[in-house]
């Protein structure tokens, strides 16, 4: 990529698009494009078609996606299967149409079977079935993954495909239906400490293992990969490195600096027992995470203090 390629980045208003839009803009990329979903609805077919002859973009960044936590992921699969193979179908196929030199796909290490060896190789994608909770979310991602690899090798495209562990950081989703467990628990201890509240409810039963990334590092990686790799096989981007909920929700406690206690509600579902990846592969190629977990949720706290803290 030059500084003046000019790079579509899908999805720039959400958490992974905005980071990498302000990692772009940071390393001297002054050639961007974006849409936003009112402005460009990227499951209406004719207009991504419309959208990509106008703007003919060089590189394609693919963060847009519907996303969320265990309970949006139950309460809205049609929603979360329709959607994302809807946007993946429209943006890869026009990229191909269009001569993209370069697109790159986000995937997520929830692609990786539910009883996968721990941690998850990239070669264990398709080896056993889905974990139940987010199968439709599944699904629709390892099509895109299979879609970018067909491209591939039938009409030689360079499409690759990453997959970030579980994310988190500024701008994050603080919904507590919607969200993912780290946001959820940072908003549950902070309003906890402000209302004075006796203690504070974690779902599940503590023990499922997760591991966290910071949006940060996922768009380093992004910018590093789309210059770097040009490999058909996915890629995983994680710390390497999984602490259970019991531990997160303690981390939290700390930082938040909540003297209540933790109550555990095994009436709501764990998922996944653990997925960790293996981030080896990306390890070899040089990158590395700079955020350790505390330091990543102190920031984060501090931001979501200032956005939304009374
Ligand atoms: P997952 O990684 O796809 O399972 O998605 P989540 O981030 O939503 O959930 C991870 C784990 O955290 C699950 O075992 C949840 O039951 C647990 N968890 C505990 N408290 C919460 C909470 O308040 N919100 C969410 N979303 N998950 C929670």
């Amino acid at each position: 990529m030059q500084p003046t390629s000019k790079i579509y980045v899908a999805g720039h208003t959400g958490l992974v698009g905005s980071n990498i839009l302000r990692r772009l803009k940071g390393e001297g990329f002054n050639n961007l494009v974006t849409r936003t979903s009112k402005e460009l609805d990227l499951k209406n077919q004719q207009a991504v078609e419309d959208f990509f002859k106008a703007e003919q973009p060089e590189y394609v960044f693919m963060a847009a996606a519907r996303v969320g936590g265990i309970m949006a992921n139950s309460t809205f699969p049609a929603e979360f299967i329709y959607d994302n193979l809807s946007v993946q179908i429209n943006v890869i196929h026009q990229s191909y149409v269009n001569g993209v030199k370069k697109l790159l796909f986000l995937g997520s290490s929830c692609i990786y079977p539910k009883f996968a060896p721990q941690p998850m190789k990239e070669e264990y994608l398709l080896s056993g079935p889905l974990e139940p909770t987010n199968e439709p979310y599944a699904v629709a991602k390892i099509a895109g993954i299979i879609m970018c690899q067909s491209y591939n090798r039938q009409y030689s495209t360079n499409f690759i495909s990453v997959m970030p562990t579980n994310l988190y950081g500024p701008g994050d989703n603080f919904d507590l239906e919607t969200s993912h467990v780290l946001p959820a628990l940072i908003r549950k201890f902070h309003e906890a400490k402000v209302n004075g509240e006796l203690s504070v409810t974690v779902w599940g039963t503590g023990i499922p293992r997760r591991e966290f990334l910071h949006v940060e590092d996922l768009a380093q990686a992004c910018t590093f990969l789309m210059s770097d790799y040009d490999e058909n096989e996915i890629v995983n981007v994680g710390v390497g490195s999984d602490i259970s909920i019991l531990e997160l929700a303690h981390m939290i406690k700390e930082i938040v600096e909540y003297d209540g206690e933790i109550i555990f509600d095994d009436t709501k579902p764990d998922g996944m027992a653990r997925k960790l990846l293996d981030v080896s592969r990306i390890n070899q190629m040089g990158w590395n995470p700079v955020y350790s977990l505390y330091d990543g949720i102190k920031s984060t706290y501090k931001w979501y203090v200032e956005k939304y803290g009374k």
